[in-house]
């Protein structure tokens, strides 16, 4: 069976073009950056041109690019980074729909003491500017997460104006940018938060790779102590070969962005008009007027998203559902709870999310198949009252 793979925002394919530029680093090229000799030196040539190419990608300077590990480490070390300078009178503002990887370590920090706000969204799932600002009103030292997109919805925060918000109230700004890169341009002169999260596996590098922007002035405690590497800010033998290949990928990004978005954001809408023509009682969730070209989250009232997910996997096809099955109870998506979705459509979640190497006849398949799979599992609910 062939494998339709419409869950990009979960992780992507590793580009072709990117396991070709990694690969002599997993070989021969093995040396230590950080060594005297020439056969390091070249190697720490290469990191610099992989991390002039992500700096060129957001707009920044390469000094400001930090390599770490993955997005959930750059979230990390940003907010507690900021956090720890600040001092534990501060406080830290996020909002209810941030990944985990930002809720954790804000909720790790209100346990330490700080005072922590989450700032609500709408039914659209727009974040609530007016409680932004309410929030930062007294002017108290303040790091604040806001992410630029979010995974579930797609739905895009306006990131130019949150940070005029921010930085108005002298407040420290991160954002978690894991699902705008490559999907929309990212310049942080005209967004001007002050840290920014991406992560490789989102845009066609492997899993593993992750980059935290530190504007320069910006004070972060460091937090993983060791070596100089990545200007003192992170410690430890760099990551040659995913660096390498995060820095391809980047390019590969910048090179196709539009050409690719109006082809993806054209099989998305196909799907979704599809699903919409097909499905009684569908509906989208999200703003769609501002939200990412390749993520659709659409809601199918009275049946578990978990069940369409099994029964689309059984035919090949990935898709995916904020919800997670724990302890036995279903508990919906704390995104989608967050704006306030009506209860039966809030546990019937799923979200596609497409990549440049979907194509037509992919969709095609799942809107011969989806629709089957709606209709028997409304035929088995409880809580479907047209039987
Ligand atoms: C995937 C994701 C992360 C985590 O990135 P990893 O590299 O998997 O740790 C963080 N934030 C958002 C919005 C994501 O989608």
């Amino acid at each position: 069976m062939k494998t339709i793979y419409f869950d990009n925002n979960a992780t992507t394919r590793v580009a072709p073009e990117v396991l070709e530029a990694m690969l002599p680093f997993l070989g021969e090229r093995y040396g230590n950056a950080s060594s005297m000799h020439a056969f390091g030196g070249r190697v720490a040539k290469d990191i610099q041109a992989a991390r002039e190419r992500v700096a060129a990608f957001i707009g920044a300077d390469p000094s400001e690019i930090v390599f770490t590990s993955c997005g959930t480490e750059s979230d990390n070390m940003a907010i507690h980074g900021a956090a720890e300078v600040l001092g534990p009178q501060a406080r830290v503002v996020a909002s209810r729909v941030e990944h985990p990887a930002v809720l954790g370590p804000c909720r790790r920090l209100r346990d330490m003491g700080f005072s922590e706000t989450e700032v609500p969204v709408d039914s659209a799932g727009q974040l609530d500017l007016d409680a932004l600002r309410e929030a930062l009103k007294d002017g108290a030292p303040s790091i604040v997460s806001i992410m630029w997109a979010n995974n579930e919805t797609g739905v895009v925060f306006p990131m130019a104006e949150i940070a005029q918000i921010v930085k108005a109230a002298g407040a420290v700004l991160h954002t978690d940018a894991v699902q705008v890169a490559g999907k929309l341009p990212i310049d942080v002169r005209s967004a001007p938060v002050d840290m920014l999260s991406l992560s490789g596996h989102k845009l066609h590098a492997p899993k593993g790779i992750g980059v935290c922007y530190i504007r320069r002035g910006t004070r972060v405690k460091t937090f993983m102590l060791g070596g100089h590497q990545e200007h003192g800010r992170r410690g430890g033998t760099e990551n040659v070969p995913y660096i390498i290949g995060l820095g391809r990928a980047v390019e590969l990004a910048a090179a196709g962005m539009e050409e690719e978005n109006r082809q993806i954001a054209r099989l998305r809408d196909k799907l979704e008009r599809g699903l919409l023509a097909t499905c009684p009682d569908a509906r989208v969730n999200g703003d769609v007027r501002n939200r990412l070209p390749n993520t659709s989250n659409m809601s199918f009232e009275y049946i578990e998203g978990e069940s369409i997910l099994m029964h689309l996997s059984d035919r090949g096809i990935c898709a995916s559902t904020g919800s997670a099955c724990a302890a036995g109870s279903l508990e919906p998506s704390h995104v989608i709870r967050a704006m306030g979705v009506p209860f039966t459509a809030v546990h019937g979640s799923v979200r596609f999310s497409l990549s440049r190497y979907n194509t037509e006849a992919e969709v095609d398949t799942v809107l011969a198949e989806l629709p089957k799979i709606i209709a028997k599992l409304r035929a088995l609910s409880p809580f479907c009252q047209n039987g």
